[in-house]
């Protein structure tokens, strides 16, 4: 059984693509096989992944959208390249902006992601789409697919406002019958730094608010330098910093998702 979780939230920087590289090659440590997709025309997942420039990579999620779109064969198992740390990815550049206007008026226009990329559940057992920081048509592609999505949420009071608004758009995919079983797979506290007071108060709050009827993950992924530094190399942290604090709380983090399948 494969499952899909999009990685979102329409707050910007607050680590979804970081969560989606690491967690993605975290669960291919422990012998999941996985895909990655970048649904994010800035393509920082598939920089991430070594793609130094995407915009130059000749054919993505983007070209096989279009092909969809335009009634051909996508042709996205093309787009599909192996890394070296165990997992697949689909990447993306800037051509995902440049044709979002026209999907916006095409024929199911939520459903290009299910449409294209369900044939891949037969081969992976974990499917991870990072998604871009808003709620346009590509992030609902991802939404309407998606069996779950994780949340990163940066501790701090601007974001907590953010993550009421994204609960929001959840139940508008969930009422308006995109994807009635979608479900939360937990919200993911970042770039903690358990020094500041601030980001005690907030993570208590966030509990005490949100923590019986909202999953929160009870890993949460510590500030870093390291982390910082992977986004430009191409690897995972286990591969720049394997005995750091973040590798080891992406190993938890992937191991909170495995027991959620138990
Ligand atoms: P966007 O909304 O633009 O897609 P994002 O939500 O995908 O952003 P990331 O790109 O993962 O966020 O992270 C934002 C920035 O924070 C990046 O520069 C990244 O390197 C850095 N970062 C991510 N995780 C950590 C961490 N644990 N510690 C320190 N820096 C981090
Ligand atoms: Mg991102």
């Amino acid at each position: 059984m494969c499952k899909v979780i999009a990685i979102a939230n329409q707050k910007g920087g607050v680590g979804k693509t970081t969560t989606a590289t690491n967690l993605g090659i975290a669960l291919s440590m422990k012998r999941k096989r996985v895909l990655l997709i970048d649904a994010d025309a800035q393509g920082n997942l598939s920089i991430c992944l070594g793609s130094t420039n995407p915009d130059q990579i000749p054919f993505t999620l983007a070209d096989a959208i279009w092909n969809h779109m335009e009634g051909r064969p996508s042709k996205i198992r093309d787009a599909i390249i192996h890394h070296e740390e165990g997992v697949d990815y689909i990447p993306c550049n800037i051509e995902l902006s440049r044709g979002e206007p026209a999907l916006i008026n095409a024929r199911r226009r939520e459903y290009f992601f299910t449409d294209m990329l369900s044939e891949f559940k037969q081969e992976y057992d974990y499917i991870l789409i990072d998604c871009s920081p808003s709620l346009g048509i590509i992030t609902v592609n991802a939404l309407t697919m998606a069996d779950s999505v994780i949340i990163p949420v940066q501790v701090e009071y601007l974001s907590l406002k953010g993550l009421e608004l994204f609960l929001q758009s959840i139940d508008d995919i969930r009422s308006c019958r995109l994807n009635p079983n979608l479900q939360i797979e937990g919200v993911l506290m970042t770039m903690v730094d358990e020094r500041m007071v601030l980001c005690r108060e907030v993570i208590h709050e966030l509990k005490a608010g949100y923590g019986d009827v909202l999953p929160v993950f009870q890993t949460t992924i510590p500030k870093s330098i390291k982390a910082a530094e992977i986004s430009a190399l191409g690897k995972s942290i286990f591969k720049h910093a394997p005995k750091g604090k973040v590798a080891e709380a992406y190993l938890k983090l992937a191991k909170e998702v495995l027991a959620n399948e138990k």
